[in-house]
């Protein structure tokens, strides 16, 4: 029987194989050459002393005990062109697990996009970055895999349910992912691999029977007695099925307007709201692993932090070690950050959002627009920065102390926003009482890490699409939309995920609720 053992041992021995073996085989008193294979099982990095330490999980086969390298397969697939058809709107995290999930269970997915494939993409991300131009169907949000796409691709959540998790994970890794993502404490993926692995996914639907229509926007849904009929796109051309999975992300503001303009129960969600901060990753990695110099074998350091402040959570939200700040708007007329690591993490900045809880009464001022007042609430806070940063895609900024001490910057540094920054003071772009809390709040967060507190830290507004403004209700059981018959409200911007991960569950049941529904 191989040996399960938990482990504490410096960030180079865990690096070295050769070292780890060396090391267990003096821990389980038996010499080098006698272990045969060592898996590991979870790594997770302890850095709460000044000696940063790596605690992993392990399984040491000795020589002589059955050992096999294990692949992850994927699960058999059937053809389902022939099957019944179920329509997903959005090619995103929820929509694509759902299509696989689908296919898994005999029904045939048509998979409705409005953005391109992820290389189509690649141009309008450019365009956006280098010429201030964004495209209202293909940018960091809109486009196949939808807004994770081009992130740092973290793969964790606060599912509770791990086996859910896992299952995902196992799934990315038969996809092409690294099987570090099934180790790590927090895995990650990074915009340079996720592409491809989204690619592959694309390819397997078509393969196996199932339709993937990119450039394709659903402007209208079919219903005929409250139960849907199809879907209508922006050529005017129709789609008839009657279920419907909707995955179509935080950010369809047009979708939103369809529901409410139908009639079709929704209803305004609290989300967070605030900015994105940079920092030099040195800085990051000195504060987390208490050292000047982090070494080879130990990763960028993330970091996660939460306070109250005036009775509301102010936190770190995706937060990028060796990242960068990326232009996520997907109008015209509006400026958003949020930030992507390449898988190495290593370039030279960190940033994270940096957002605080905001609760329904916040959008009264927005109370016209009934369940989208929050939306109009994040819209308002978006334009401003536009207008206030010049009318391009470059972002509101400032330097962090000053920020806390209302001071206009003298300058702002290059940082990695691409498209640049303008000195604003910050608390035009947002509401009185959210700037009193964010200036409190990183003077509370320089008290908790020390050497936070800095202006060579640089805040970029907004950070504005945590989470989805609105949710479309469901019934918990079915899934199904409490007044829709066959409208199956999905993933992130239904309200039901948060992150790659949970909006891949959420795919993968609303899937296995309309296979229950058609029994
Ligand atoms: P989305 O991914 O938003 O997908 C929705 C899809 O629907 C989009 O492709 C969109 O084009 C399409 N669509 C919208 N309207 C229509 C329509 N009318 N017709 C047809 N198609 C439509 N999460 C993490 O877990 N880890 C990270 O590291 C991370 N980093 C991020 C970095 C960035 C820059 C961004 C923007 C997000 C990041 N996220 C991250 C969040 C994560 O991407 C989302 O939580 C997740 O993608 C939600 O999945 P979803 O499928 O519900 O929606």
């Amino acid at each position: 029987m191989p040996k399960e053992l938990l482990l504490q041992v410096s960030p180079e021995i865990a690096a070295n194989e050769s070292l780890l073996r060396d090391h267990l085989s003096k821990q389980i008193k038996v010499s080098p050459k006698e272990i045969q294979h060592v898996s590991i099982l979870k790594r997770s990095i302890d850095a709460r002393q000044k000696a940063i330490k790596m605690n992993l999980k392990v399984l040491i086969y000795l020589q002589g005990e059955p050992f096999q390298e294990t692949k992850l397969e994927l699960p058999i697939y059937k053809d389902v062109s022939n099957a019944q058809e179920v329509i997903v709107v959005g090619a995103g995290p929820a929509g694509l697990f759902a299509a696989l999930q689908l296919i898994e269970l005999g029904l045939k997915p048509i998979v409705l996009e409005r953005g391109k494939d992820v290389r189509g993409r690649r141009r309008d991300l450019k365009a956006i970055n280098r010429e201030h131009i964004v495209n209202g169907d293909s940018n960091y949000c809109f486009g196949e895999g939808g807004a994770g796409t081009y992130s740092d691709g973290k793969l964790y959540t606060r599912s509770k349910k791990r086996g859910d998790v896992t299952r995902i994970l196992e799934l990315l890794v038969a996809f092409g992912a690294s099987d570090d993502i099934l180790v790590e404490a927090h895995p990650h993926i990074g915009t340079n691999k996720l592409p491809k692995i989204i690619e592959d996914i694309r390819e397997k639907i078509i393969e196996f029977g199932g339709q993937v229509l990119f450039d394709t926007r659903v402007t209208d849904i079919l219903l005929k007695n409250n139960e849907v009929e199809g879907i209508v796109t922006q050529n005017g051309d129709k789609i008839h099925a009657n279920k419907l999975i909707l995955a179509t992300g935080h950010s369809a503001r047009d979708i939103f307007e369809l529901l409410d303009k139908k009639k079709i129960l929704i209803e305004a969600k609290p989300f967070a709201l605030g900015v994105r901060a940079e920092h030099s990753q040195e800085l990051i990695d000195s504060i987390q692993y208490s050292c000047d110099y982090r070494g080879e074998h130990l990763p960028p350091a993330p970091y996660s932090i939460v306070k109250q402040v005036n009775g509301r959570g102010m936190y770190s939200f995706c937060m990028c070690p060796g990242g960068v700040i990326a232009p996520c708007a997907t109008s015209p007329g509006e400026v958003v950050t949020n930030g992507w690591s390449p898988s190495k993490r290593d370039q030279s900045t960190a940033n994270s959002g940096i957002v605080v809880e905001l609760k329904l009464e916040d959008f009264k001022p927005f109370a016209k627009f009934g369940a989208l007042a929050g939306m109009e609430f994040q819209k308002s806070i978006e334009q401003k920065a536009w207008h206030l940063a010049g009318q391009t895609q470059k972002a509101p900024a400032q330097r962090m102390i000053d920020f806390t001490q209302n001071k206009v910057s003298a300058d702002i540094p290059k940082t990695s926003y691409v498209p640049g920054t303008t000195s604003v003071e910050m608390g035009q772009v947002f509401p009185g009482f959210l700037s009193q809390i964010m200036r409190q709040g990183f003077q509370e967060f320089g008290k908790s890490m020390r050497g936070y507190l800095t202006n060579e830290a640089i805040l970029h507004a907004p950070e504005s699409r945590t989470s989805s403004p609105v949710r479309i209700p469901r019934d918990p059981m079915t899934l199904e939309h409490l007044q829709i018959k066959g409208l199956y409200p999905c993933g992130e911007g239904a309200g039901y995920a948060g992150g790659i991960i949970s909006a891949a569950i959420d795919g993968e049941k609303c899937a296995l609720m309309i296979a229950e529904s058609l029994k």
